[in-house]
């Protein structure tokens, strides 16, 4: 499949539909990029080279759209929430783990997903905030989960998964951001209005306005980028 390059990035060309059946088959390592991951490659050569060794790279934000469409290809945003909670039904009684978020998010999260997904098998289930990291790949490992979801935030969950593939070669695993917060109901997702106008980053900043000051010139800057590079 076809890859394309945004500011140093391989992406994949995938469809939503595509990108499931593509990683159910492959394993491995699904990244869900957007602009402030791809800032942060640009700075750090090990987070770099975690992205290009990953499966599968997924245009998760519409700054991820946007840059690419800047560039010339359609590709529609696969937003990593929705594309974890298709997994999740897919394969739903396989063994699952999941790690991150606060405990009580977690917790919750748990809840409601086992109501979604009566069969749900989880195998492993931690909170994201521990010390001993090589004591919590050991725990998942033993448990050989056919898919891990890790909620850590960027770049510490991708750096886990990275660490874990080696260990775990034949399992699906994907940093899911804060797709826990959201499941657990602590925290609400946009309304489908804002979905639709490209705006979701706007009702997150509102939510949270401690995000304001990293996402809000992020965006614009990012787009400033692309067109510098499309432009040279
Ligand atoms: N998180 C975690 N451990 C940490 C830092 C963050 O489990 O050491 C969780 C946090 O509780 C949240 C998720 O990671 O559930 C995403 O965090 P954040 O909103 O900062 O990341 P983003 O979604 O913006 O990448």
């Amino acid at each position: 499949m076809e890859r394309v390059n945004l500011l140093g990035i391989d992406i994949d060309k995938y469809t939503f539909d595509e990108a499931i059946e593509y990683a159910k088959s492959k394993k491995g390592q699904v990244v869900t990029i957007n602009p402030e991951m791809i800032d942060y490659a640009a700075k750090n050569a090990e987070f770099a080279s975690i992205i290009k060794n990953a499966e599968l790279v997924i245009p998760d934000g519409i700054g991820v759209q946007l840059g690419l469409k800047i560039l010339g290809h359609n590709i529609k945003r696969i937003p990593g929430i929705e594309f974890a909670k298709r997994l999740i039904a897919e394969l739903e009684g396989r063994p699952v783990a999941l790690i991150g978020a606060k405990p009580n998010v977690i917790q919750k999260a748990v809840e409601n997903l086992k109501n979604e997904y009566p069969n749900l098998n989880l195998v492993y289930v931690h909170d994201g905030y521990f010390e001993d990291t090589d004591k919590i790949l050991d725990e998942v490992c033993a448990k050989e989960p056919e898919l891990v979801l890790a909620a850590l935030g960027s770049p510490k969950q991708e750096e886990f998964i990275y660490r874990l593939k080696k260990m775990l070669p034949d399992t699906l695993m994907i940093g899911v951001g804060g797709s826990f917060d959201v499941w657990s109901g602590e925290v609400e997702r946009a309304p489908q209005i804002y979905q639709k106008l490209w705006l979701e980053w706007l009702y997150r900043t509102l939510k949270e306005p401690k995000r304001f000051k990293r996402i809000f010139p992020a965006l614009p800057l990012f787009v400033l980028k692309v067109l510098k590079e499309k432009w040279s």
